[in-house]
């Protein structure tokens, strides 16, 4: 039966994406996903120029759904809650409108992806359909643990229910934090031109966006101006407190730091920072925020 072959054809596109972010980290390149994986002789792209995605191989429901911030479809994931997934245009009853109902009914495992930068996507998965909204032409998503797509069938019980529920309602927690996170790195390494702001290294596989005040704090917005585009080595020598960026974007590398003696990785890559200008964003707007970097300071002070 058709059924039998996309559930089989669901499960390798599972296994193969946890595969791909096995090399390539949580956000995978648009460039594979199209290109997807051969199942039987026959290739399965993961995902397709619409936002509702069927292969040809598929004949039930869709495999993906895609989510470009700022798109038509753009889908809000909220703060709380399940996700929210736009129809395809205004029609209920649009093919792949009904394939997702049709995911709903029989609570298919799906794949979402969210594009986080150009031809950047993260992915989530399994995720199920679990709200019908024609009103607002939205479904509600939640995401769930991918350990419970191998148990069997949990019986129909208000007990596993419930467990079902409080474990979805977790891991889409997680999911979206998922996304603010690499969508706040996005924003702010886009912002540095794909630039170490210290070192001016430019692999993008080697940046990350380091918090000036902590996101642990009230404070600590996923704002640019409260990023520093850093590489691994800086990010982390930023976060322990070896070295600091003032708030007049110069930096200070920490007293015991510069009094070292070891190879080129310190001399270069540590203390020939002491002194010298950050590399910064071109639009002021997006510039360090001074206050913060003030409070930044004055933590590095007292832990130096
Ligand atoms: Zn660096």
């Amino acid at each position: 039966m058709s059924t039998e072959l996309d559930q089989r054809v669901r499960l390798a596109a599972f296994q193969w994406l946890r595969a791909q972010m096995d090399v390539h980290g949580d956000v995978l390149p648009r460039s594979i996903l199209a290109e997807g994986f051969v199942f039987e002789g026959t290739r399965v792209p993961l995902l397709g120029p619409q936002g509702i995605f069927k292969p040809g191989l598929m004949t039930e429901a869709p495999l993906s759904i895609t989510t470009i911030p700022g798109g038509p479809y753009d889908d809000s994931i909220g703060s709380g809650g399940a996700l929210k997934y736009r129809y395809r245009g205004t029609d209920p009853a649009h093919p792949d409108n009904r394939g997702l109902r049709r995911a709903m009914q029989a609570q298919l495992p799906l794949v979402w992806f969210w594009r986080v930068q150009p031809g950047q996507y993260l992915a989530a998965f399994p995720v199920f359909i679990v709200g019908d909204h024609p009103q607002q032409l939205t479904f509600d998503v939640q995401v769930d643990d991918p350990v419970a797509l191998a148990q069997p069938r949990e019986t129909e019980s208000f007990v596993s229910e419930d467990r079902a529920a409080i474990r979805r309602e977790y891991v889409t927690a997680i999911v979206r934090r998922r996304v603010h996170q690499q969508a706040f790195r996005a924003r702010v390494i886009e912002a540095y031109r794909t630039h170490c702001a210290l070192c001016r290294l430019r692999h993008q596989e080697l940046l990350d966006a380091a918090h000036i005040t902590a996101d642990t704090e009230a404070t600590g917005e996923p704002v640019v101006s409260n990023g520093l585009s850093l590489c691994k080595l800086h990010h982390a020598a930023f976060d322990r407190h070896f070295l600091t960026v003032r708030p007049d974007y110069t930096v200070e590398v920490r007293r015991s730091i510069l009094e070292e003696t070891d190879g080129p990785m310190l001399i270069h890559g540590l203390q020939g920072l002491h002194d010298k200008p950050i590399y910064l964003p071109r639009e002021v707007s997006l510039e360090p925020d001074r206050d913060r970097l003030e409070e930044r300071y004055a933590l590095f002070r007292a832990a130096t």
